[in-house]
């Protein structure tokens, strides 16, 4: 605890899960928070980490699931009511699926807004049935530095340092204080913690400039789908426009290649202009190529409590690296592994984090 009977907590990783969770842990005027990072959210270019590559809306992902369901509802329902402040954009959507089913009933169909089954004519060729529904974006470069400015406005400290182990992470919140650890990708390396569960999921997309293309289009999505799922998605820009829009992408499990590829590329263009033939119109400009690893975990994303001593020692450190100046126990909050849904899973994963530091700090009143 720090001077003012505040808690000191330490938000490991700068990405959208530890900017969120700074956000919402912000608003007790109990915690005492700081941002701990390598990439930070300025470096919008850096593929250290996920956040600057999302695309990033609202997606159905695989199949029901009733914690990820939560997430995501609270999550909607946040970026929706930022839509009047420009930071996110409604879209209407269409979900295409390439086996004959029965779609009335899809487990997402009171999660977004206006969702409704497609008429065959809203099919593009091969595609056997679909639906529709209004969903929601927003843009990692404009949406990063907005939550960062909210943060500093906050008095939320943010310092860029690389941590090479769990122990040191655990250290830097100090006796009596929380870590929560956001750290991606990075906490399968994290030494000490080293999480192998955890893996990339390789994208690519290209982000172009056509005001025609403003619908999200997808075929089914999520990383047990196949490695080319087809994406397109608007999301704010302050052009003439308004936005811009995304064409994914790939899925590629395992593949820790940040290089650009041009056969990736020309599949991407190739698959999304079936969709929207507006794509291949000679005003269509495209602005970028990109390359990112979604930070995800073979079980899922974690989000779970434990205790941890201080000092903790690793192996790989010196004595004098391992140890803090006060002996004690943090509170140690994981969130990461959220692979292709950090965006969407946002708002509702940091209130579920909330909860977990408020009820083991104070367990009487849980
Ligand atoms: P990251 O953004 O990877 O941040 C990790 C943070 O931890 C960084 O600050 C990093 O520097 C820090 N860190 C790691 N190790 C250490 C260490 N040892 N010491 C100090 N700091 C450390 N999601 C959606 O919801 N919707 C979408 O439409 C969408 N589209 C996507 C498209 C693509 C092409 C890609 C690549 C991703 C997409 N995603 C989407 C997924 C989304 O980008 C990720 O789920 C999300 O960004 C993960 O955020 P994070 O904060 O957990 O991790």
């Amino acid at each position: 605890s720090s001077d003012a009977g505040q808690t000191q907590i330490v938000v490991l990783g700068a990405g959208v899960i530890g900017l969120t969770v700074a956000h919402v842990l912000s608003e007790n005027p109990k915690y005492k928070i700081k941002v701990v990072a390598r990439d930070l959210p300025e470096d919008l270019d850096s593929q250290g980490f996920a956040s600057p590559w999302a695309g990033a809306n609202w997606s159905p992902m695989g199949e029901y699931n009733e914690r990820t369901y939560r997430w995501e509802k609270t999550t909607f329902d946040k970026f929706w009511d930022m839509i009047p402040s420009g930071r996110a954009i409604a879209s209407p959507s269409r979900v295409f699926y390439d086996e004959g089913k029965d779609v009335s009933a899809m487990w997402f169909k009171d999660l977004v807004r206006e969702f409704r089954v497609l008429g065959a004519h809203e099919l593009p060729v091969g595609l056997k049935c679909g639906v529709g529904f209004q969903t929601v974006s927003v843009c990692p470069s404009f949406y990063l530095p907005w939550i960062t400015k909210e943060l500093a406005s906050r008095g939320v400290e943010i310092v860029r340092k690389r941590v090479a182990s769990y122990g040191e992470a655990a250290a830097l919140a100090g006796a009596n204080g929380v870590l929560i650890n956001a750290t991606g990708l990075g906490a399968r390396s994290l030494i000490g913690l080293e999480d192998k569960a955890v893996y990339p999921i390789r994208g690519q997309t290209i982000v172009i400039d056509n005001p025609k293309v403003n619908e999200f289009m997808c075929t089914e999505l999520g990383p047990d789908h196949h490695a080319e799922a087809t994406y397109i998605i608007p999301r704010p820009w302050p052009n003439a426009s308004g936005f811009t829009t995304i064409l994914g992408g790939k899925f590629e499990t395992d593949n820790w290649d940040t290089s650009f590829s041009a056969e990736d590329a020309r599949g991407i263009l190739k698959r999304c202009t079936a969709l929207a033939p507006a794509i291949a119109d000679k005003e269509t400009r495209i602005l970028k190529h990109n390359v990112g690893l979604r930070p995800a975990r073979r079980g899922g994303a974690r989000v779970e409590a434990e205790w941890v001593d201080v000092p903790c020692k690793t192996e790989w450190l010196t004595d004098e690296e391992a140890t803090p100046e006060t002996k004690g126990t943090v509170l140690v909050v994981h969130a990461y592994g959220f692979g292709p849904a950090g965006y969407q899973q946002s708002w509702g994963a940091a209130e579920e984090v909330r909860s977990l530091v408020d009820s083991h700090l104070n367990p009487n009143k849980a």
